[in-house]
């Protein structure tokens, strides 16, 4: 694509990145067949091709950008299916982000919507704020209907939680050691006892803000996992956001702000506990902190801390396929599982046999579905902002998993999990935690009467 920036545009580095990316675009629309947006709605400006346009146009005339122009934007999931359809190497995470920082310095959104995206943005990153959010919202619960659709799509989102918290065992006999009781408030450090010492190293478990809150369930899942490879666990609770909430809103001071605290303090610790890994299982977060790194390549004195973060950042189910996994031995292939790769995962961190791989070594029955490659419209707060058309998402991937007839939705982050549970009964867990099951951990669906008995008795 051909770019007319000036000299003195070209001279900012952030501008001379999104200058590259364009200048790799050969309109040639491919990545338009894979984008969940262009596919509801139709419009070209509601898929990459014509998002990249307006992207350019916008950037290269540096002057506030119109409704519509922030409309088509908005609109867009992130969810960077495109990127993995394109041909040409276009790095749209980075223009889309450049584009966002932009639009939320230029553009005067309406009232209403300033103080909501301002809320997100207060919040969520705050596991203390978020608890009093819940509370709040279930005072809220009977006057539901009465409020704005974008708090009613906040509170369904809590309701699809109450219903996964049903899966917040109290333990069934079965634990192996007292990381599973772990307090959704443990301190910064909470080093699991391993029995037998420190055999392979230490790692450190990202606990995350909403998941810290709302899946404690999967950070227990994840320690018993790592333990039983031997590695010591070191539930890392504060800082508590990667800082993909604030990068995503646009809010680049904040988000940059984050990120700097984020990477002295992982590193400290990380140097502090001899940490091999910072273990993240949640794929949005994942995402965020891989691309620390390139974020601050040109600040001389983070750059070599950034990387290391990117670097010692892995995806539980990346981590976990490196290692010589052992299940017990009971039959778990009566138990089919549909997998639901989320695009932080999939199209964003490029990760997506290992889990797969893990739950059929686990022994489930992992069952194809049309449109894996579909955002499922959660997309970090996108189900928020957006909810009409993430709603609709949500029906069309439901209705494409359940025709695959099976028992349970596995899926590697809370946001989806969270999302999805609202459009179907079926049980939604995270992958971990069916790993955990298999190997000897507590079941998930505990007190889940949705879940098939007599499969759960048959099996275990
Ligand atoms: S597939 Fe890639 S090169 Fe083709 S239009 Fe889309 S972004 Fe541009
Ligand atoms: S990130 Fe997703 S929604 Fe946005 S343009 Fe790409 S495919 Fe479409």
């Amino acid at each position: 694509m051909r770019t007319e920036f000036t000299t003195e545009q070209l001279a900012d580095p952030r501008l001379d990145e999104a200058n590259s990316i364009l200048r790799k675009c050969v309109h040639c629309g491919f990545c338009n067949s894979t984008c969940p947006t262009f596919k509801l709605i139709g419009d070209e400006l509601d898929g990459p091709r014509g998002r990249i346009y307006l992207l350019k146009d916008m950037l290269e005339r540096d002057t506030t950008p119109s409704k519509q122009v922030v409309k088509h934007l908005d609109r867009c999931l992130s969810c960077l299916s495109c990127m993995t359809a394109c041909p040409s190497g276009v790095n749209y995470m980075r223009l889309i982000d450049e584009g966002r920082s932009y639009i939320e310095k230029k553009f005067n959104r309406p009232l209403m919507e300033r103080l909501f995206r301002n809320a997100l943005a207060l919040t969520l990153p705050c596991p203390g704020r978020f608890r009093l959010l819940l509370i709040l919202s279930g005072l809220l619960s009977p006057i539901k209907q009465l409020l704005p659709e974008r708090f009613r799509a906040a509170m369904n989102l809590r309701s699809g939680v109450t219903r996964t918290g049903q899966k917040q065992r109290t333990g069934n006999g079965n634990n192996r050691s007292s990381a599973s009781s772990l307090p959704p408030e443990s301190g910064r450090l909470s080093p699991s006892p391993l029995e037998g010492g420190n055999r392979k190293g230490a790692v450190g478990l990202i606990a995350g803000c909403v998941q810290q809150v709302m899946g404690t369930n999967i950070n227990s899942a994840s320690i018993r996992l790592l333990e039983q490879q031997g590695y010591q666990v070191h539930l890392l609770s504060d800082p508590p956001c990667c800082g993909a909430v604030e990068h995503h809103l646009g809010k680049t001071a904040k988000s940059e702000k984050r990120f700097k605290q984020n990477i002295a303090t992982w590193i400290k610790i990380a140097d502090e506990l001899g940490l091999e890994a910072l273990i993240v299982n949640a794929s949005g977060c994942g995402t965020m902190m891989k691309e620390y790194g390139h974020l601050f390549r040109h600040d001389e004195a983070l750059a070599a801390d950034a990387d290391r973060v990117s670097e010692m950042c892995r995806d539980i189910s990346e981590f976990l396929s490196g290692q010589t996994m052992e299940f017990r031995s009971v039959e778990m292939n009566n138990i089919r599982v549909a997998y639901q790769s989320p695009c932080s995962m999939q199209h964003g961190q490029k990760i997506d046999s290992q889990p797969l791989n893990l739950l059929q070594q686990a022994g489930f029955d992992v069952q194809e579905f049309p449109e894996k490659y579909m955002c499922c419209g959660s997309a970090g707060v996108y189900n928020l902002l957006q909810s009409e058309i993430a709603h609709e998402l949500g029906k069309r991937k439901t209705a494409h998993i359940e025709q695959a007839n099976i028992d349970v939705i596995a899926s590697g982050n809370l946001g989806c999990i969270m999302h999805m549970q609202q459009f179907t009964s079926i049980p939604i867990v995270h992958t971990v935690e069916l790993l955990d099951w298999a190997a000897s951990g507590p079941e998930p669906f505990q007190g889940d009467t949705r879940f098939p008995l007599d499969k759960k008795s048959n099996t275990l």
